[in-house]
């Protein structure tokens, strides 16, 4: 579902991706670890056409966007990428000003132009099912953190993106509130979302991935199933990783 082929990303003389592969298959959790700046958020925000890239191709669910594609064709289709890829970020980034229920009927009804009883439904029905049916009509800094985090998740949801990305999501968090985050991502998991996560809670990665992309100095260095990517790392960026995090 989401296939990258030499992938490149500078910013100025910076080269932050250099020629990145990586294949997604529809139901999979692909998770990525790696060192701070090994270009982890950069291939997200690519990935889903927040950010323009120099050289290789990004498909995300049948949609091809090429670096050499010309300026309008681009725009226009990572537009379309952006809808078919549901992102949440360390920060939460939830609407201040909006109850919890209408942070999840904006885009619905703004992008969608779903009228409001339906978005209304849909909205009740993913706030419920990441166990904030009880606090539709609270403001974002009346909730503790894992709480918005919730909510962010049921936004992105929302607009029944067939990818989800996460960027650390639960890295803002403390450990219950982390807990509770967690738990319903392996429950999307378990329900066959496709997922990419950004993340550093290698309990996760090990238990709900299907993959583990091992990003190092912006290209993907090794991957494979957790168990083997855990007991038996064979990339030396690999190892010093998982000394320096477990
Ligand atoms: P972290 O684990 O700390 O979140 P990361 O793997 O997500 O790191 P990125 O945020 O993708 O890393 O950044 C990769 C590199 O690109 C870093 O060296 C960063 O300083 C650089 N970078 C990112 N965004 C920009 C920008 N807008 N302008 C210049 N350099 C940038
Ligand atoms: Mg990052």
């Amino acid at each position: 579902i989401i296939e990258v082929s030499g992938l490149v990303k500078r910013h100025g003389a910076l080269e932050v991706l250099k020629g990145l592969d990586l294949t997604v298959a529809r139901g999979e959790v692909a998770t990525i670890i790696g060192p701070s700046g090994s270009g982890k958020s950069t291939f997200l925000r690519c990935l889903n056409g927040l950010e323009a890239f120099q050289a290789g191709a990004v498909v995300v669910d049948g949609l091809r966007v090429e670096a050499g594609d010309p300026a309008a064709v681009r725009n226009r289709t990572l537009r379309q990428v952006c809808r078919r890829a549901g992102m949440v970020f360390q920060s939460f980034n939830l609407f201040a000003h909006m109850t919890v229920l209408e942070n999840v009927i904006e885009a619905p009804r703004c992008v969608l132009g779903l009228a409001r009883e339906p978005a209304v439904e849909r909205a009740r029905r993913l706030l419920e099912r990441v166990g904030m049916g009880d606090r539709l009509d609270a403001l974002p800094r009346h909730l503790s953190g894992g709480q918005q985090q919730r909510v962010a998740i049921a936004r992105a949801l929302a607009m029944e993106p067939p990818v989800m990305l996460f960027d650390e999501p639960t890295s803002a968090l403390d450990p219950k509130m982390t807990g509770e985050v967690l738990a319903v991502m392996s429950d999307l998991a378990g329900d066959g979302l496709t997922m990419v996560v950004v993340t550093h809670a290698m309990h996760f990665a090990r238990r709900v991935s299907t993959t583990v992309h091992v990003f190092g100095d912006g290209r993907v260095v090794e991957s494979g199933p957790p168990g083997r990517i855990f007991d038996d790392p064979r990339h030396e960026a690999t190892r010093t990783l998982l000394s320096q995090v477990l």
